[in-house]
């Protein structure tokens, strides 16, 4: 008799058999994007001088200005902000969103309702006096996403006069119904804001979606986007940090308020090891490539075992999230509870659901990671409410997925 986890073992065995031919394609992927970086590293002359750290303000950073060149030339941006000091994709986003809006200003979410943390910097949690673009007298309004993309038409009835940023959310977030917005369909929907209002600006909320497919917002005309190092852009190796990317004089205004008005990119030293940033990039690609694998792992064993999963292990991906609906809260524990102990850090903790700055309800984390909370590492998590979905991604190996994966899917499997 074969026991659970061989059972397992052999489900896996099909789904990579079937997925051959998508993991082809992310190879493919992964070998374009890592020519685009390596052709932009070339060109800048990267150089051993650039991992320098430097003190004090910072002036003539060298180092820092070459790395935000490399983002921009990479992302099809004018100019960029690449730092240790933006200390998460939130920051990153809040700085974006504060460079931009004026009291006044009216901020148009046209993916619906955006990722938890940005609730309080918008003000839509109800909260007073946290200094939210609310209390900077920002009116702010969605428009909720269609199956198949944005929903222009209602995007039409929604821009205002005043309205000068519109966000746009690429990722899924925590959502199990909705999809992540492919590069065309960014594409198309900056084409038709563009055509309804001039004078305003998209900002892309491109988290988890960096180097999944062969090009990045900015190139499709979007003004601003921003994420987080500790997701794709970093690699893995990059300890903290977030980017930001876009067109030049956008970027100042956001130096402006990142750092101080007046004093803009220019200031800020490099105080981490800047070397982790600009390797983190050079592999970013292929670690894009190994979570992507991953997902598509998640997805069909946990399909065969009778989870509903977002999105299906064939479909075209766009970011790195692969959702699945366990129905219970004791499963969903479960599941995260074998990623953590199948981690290389902290595998003895047994995690528990809590509270966390940013979030409205308890979430689960698992994130036995090298860099603390890097969910470009193999991480699962949610929010533990019905119907108890936990988002997995990242992976910096296959093989380590490989085996986390078999792990839990034997701890939930019926
Ligand atoms: C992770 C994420 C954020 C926030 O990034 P943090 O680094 O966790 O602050 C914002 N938007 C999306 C879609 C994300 O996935």
């Amino acid at each position: 008799m074969i026991n659970k986890a061989g059972k397992i073992e052999q489900i896996a065995k099909r789904v990579e058999k079937r997925s051959a031919d998508l993991f082809a394609e992310i190879d493919a992927t992964a070998r374009i994007n890592t020519e685009k970086v390596l052709r932009a590293m070339r060109c800048l002359k990267v150089s051993d001088n650039d991992f320098r750290t430097t003190t004090g303000y910072g002036y003539g950073d060298q180092g820092r200005d070459k790395l935000e060149k490399l983002f921009a030339g990479v992302m099809g941006g004018e100019a960029a902000l690449v730092r240790g000091q933006i200390a998460s994709g939130t920051h990153a986003l809040a700085c974006s969103l504060f460079g931009l809006l004026r009291p006044g200003d009216h901020l148009l979410s046209i993916t619906g309702k955006p990722y938890n943390t940005l609730h309080p910097v918008i003000g839509l949690d109800g909260s007073s006096g946290t200094g939210s673009l609310r209390d900077w007298g920002i009116e702010y309004s969605e428009v909720g996403l269609l199956r198949d993309g944005v929903n222009i038409a209602a995007v039409t009835g929604a821009i205002r006069n005043n309205t000068k940023v519109v966000l746009i959310q690429r990722s899924r977030g925590y959502r199990f119904d909705r999809p992540s917005l492919s590069l065309a369909a960014v594409d198309r929907a900056i084409s038709a804001v563009r055509a309804l209002k001039a004078d305003c600006w998209c900002l892309v909320d491109n988290c988890y979606c960096e180097f999944v497919e062969d090009g990045e917002p900015p190139a499709v005309g979007a003004d601003v986007c921003a994420g987080s190092l500790i997701k794709n852009p970093g690699g893995g190796l990059a300890p903290c940090g977030g980017y930001i990317v876009g067109r030049y004089e956008l970027v100042e205004k956001i130096a402006g308020r990142l750092v101080a008005p007046g004093i803009g990119r220019g200031v800020g030293c490099t105080s981490l090891d800047n070397r982790l940033l600009f390797q983190g990039l050079f592999i970013a690609s292929h670690v894009t490539a190994q979570a992507l694998k991953s997902a598509i792992l998640a997805a069909g064993l946990m399909e065969e075992l009778g989870f509903a999963v977002s999105p299906a292990p064939q479909e075209r991906r766009t970011d790195i999230v692969q959702a699945i609906r366990f129905g219970t809260a004791d499963k969903m524990i479960g599941f995260c509870q074998a990623i953590q102990s199948w981690s290389p850090v902290d595998s003895f903790l047994t995690i528990e659901p809590a509270f966390l700055p940013g979030y409205g309800v308890p979430v689960v984390m698992a994130a036995g990671t090298f860099v603390q909370g890097a969910s470009i590492e193999l991480s699962a998590d949610g929010p533990v409410e019905p119907p108890y979905v936990a988002y997995l991604q990242g992976a910096l190996i296959y093989e380590h997925a490989r085996l986390a994966l078999i792990a839990a899917a034997a701890a939930v499997a019926p």
